[in-house]
């Protein structure tokens, strides 16, 4: 049974039901109850570059349901970096690897959960995917650090 129940309208694991919205490439909107979040999709528009627009547009919609689906795992993360008196670095550093492990995991979500397809999409595509997720683990990693730093 797919977990995508109308074309935008989805369920997390944990039940928190919302509303995905993949306009273009350029705008996309995501609506969890009376909290609307449009936004410009800057990984979507990295990762996605160069592949047939059906893909694009399919995989951008997984990315942001895979942000749906880790939204626990990313708040524990920031819960885990929250410090009493941190310093504006310790908290600019938080945000960026609370961001960071966020987009991996949302990432790490299509991944899982096209397997080969993903695999295939990207085959002989160049290294878009690889600087993707070398750079979030180097973002994710030095931030946290530098945030438990104080
Ligand atoms: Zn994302």
């Amino acid at each position: 049974m797919s977990d995508i129940t109308v074309p935008g309208k989805v369920r997390a694991w944990y039940g928190l039901s919302g509303e995905i919205l993949v306009e273009n490439e350029l705008w996309h909107l995501v609506r969890l109850g009376p909290i609307s979040l449009p936004h410009p999709p800057l990984i979507n528009l990295f990762l996605r570059a160069g592949l047939p627009k059906e893909n694009r547009l399919r995989l951008s919609f997984e990315h942001e349901y895979g942000h749906l689906q880790t939204l626990p795992l990313a708040l524990l993360h920031l819960a885990l970096l929250r410090r009493r008196r941190a310093s504006l670095g310790s908290w600019l550093a938080a945000l960026i690897a609370h961001q960071a492990v966020w987009e991996l995991a949302a990432e790490g979500w299509v991944v899982a959960k096209l397997g080969r397809e993903y695999r295939e999409t990207y085959h002989g595509r160049g290294e878009r995917p690889a600087v993707f997720w070398l750079a979030m683990l180097g973002l994710a990693a030095l931030g946290t650090l530098r945030a438990l730093r104080g």
